[in-house]
């Protein structure tokens, strides 16, 4: 599970995130919507301490990774991200083969070589629902894959590290609608697997794939529920404002 509790971030002196309370549980898929700019990346970017690095970047407040505090001084962020894969906005595939894509975290993270590696990264392209179509596609750049088919390998190539937590971000949006619906059905499949967040612009997909549904609107969570009622009945003026196409 994922846990932010009062979680406030700025940018320098501009506040991005203003006491998120949020609690996603194990298994199940929570959608994040909300207008550009509302902080959508930001939250999925605090789960991975992504923003650590950024010049004038504070944060308030806790996340917790099941019962652990992932900003203790304890927790180191390169091992942190192999626990919380992501696919980013805007996601490419290494210039590299198909295979060397997902191979890439295991063989660094976890030395893994030779048939070992091989399985590890069969069994990332099975969970992404990719293997068929590129079993036999292994050693060409991954490049040459369709833009459905790059998407998978990104989700792959975060799988490979056996990750608890998949942030996943627009992973949809620049995909047709057949891309888009394996993209659907992957979600669907791989939250019996793991906790994941998934950021988009299409509420219908949000509706299809989320059990819950948050709403973010300039920093602050307005309203997080459970997706069919948020979109049937949201409680808060502001939601239904979006929802409707009224912001
Ligand atoms: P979109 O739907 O367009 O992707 P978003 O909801 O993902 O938007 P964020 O990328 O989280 O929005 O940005 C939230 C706010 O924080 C924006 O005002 C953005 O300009 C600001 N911001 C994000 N990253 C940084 C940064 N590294 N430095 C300064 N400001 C930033
Ligand atoms: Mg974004």
């Amino acid at each position: 599970s994922v846990t932010l509790s009062r979680f406030s971030a700025w940018f320098g002196a501009t506040p991005a995130l203003h006491n998120i309370e949020l609690h996603v549980p194990s298994q199940s898929v929570m959608a994040i919507i909300g207008p550009s700019g509302s902080g959508k990346s930001t939250v999925l970017r605090a789960i991975n301490r992504l923003n650590d690095g950024l010049p004038g970047v504070r944060h308030a407040g806790s996340i917790l990774l099941g019962d652990e505090d992932i900003y203790a001084s304890t927790v180191n962020p390169s091992v942190l991200r192999q626990r919380v894969g992501m696919v980013f906005q805007r996601s490419n595939p290494f210039p590299r083969s198909v295979r060397d894509n997902v191979a890439y975290g295991p063989q660094l993270n976890r030395r893994l070589r030779g048939r070992e590696l091989d399985d590890v990264v069969e069994y990332a392209l099975r969970r992404a629902a990719l293997w068929d179509e590129v079993k036999d596609r292994l050693r060409q750049d991954a490049r040459t894959l369709s833009g459905g088919q790059q998407q998978r390998l990104c989700i792959a190539r975060a799988l490979a590290n056996d990750p608890e937590v998949l942030l996943l971000d627009e992973p949809s949006s620049a995909l047709d609608p057949h891309g888009t619906q394996r993209i659907e059905e992957l979600v669907y499949d791989l939250r019996q697997q793991l906790t994941i967040l998934i950021v988009t612009h299409n509420l219908h997909q949000a509706a299809r794939v989320a059990d819950r549904t948050a709403l973010l609107v300039d920093g602050v969570l307005v309203e997080e529920a459970p997706s069919s009622r948020l979109f049937t009945r949201p409680a808060d003026s502001r939601t239904e404002a979006f929802i409707t196409g009224r912001f």
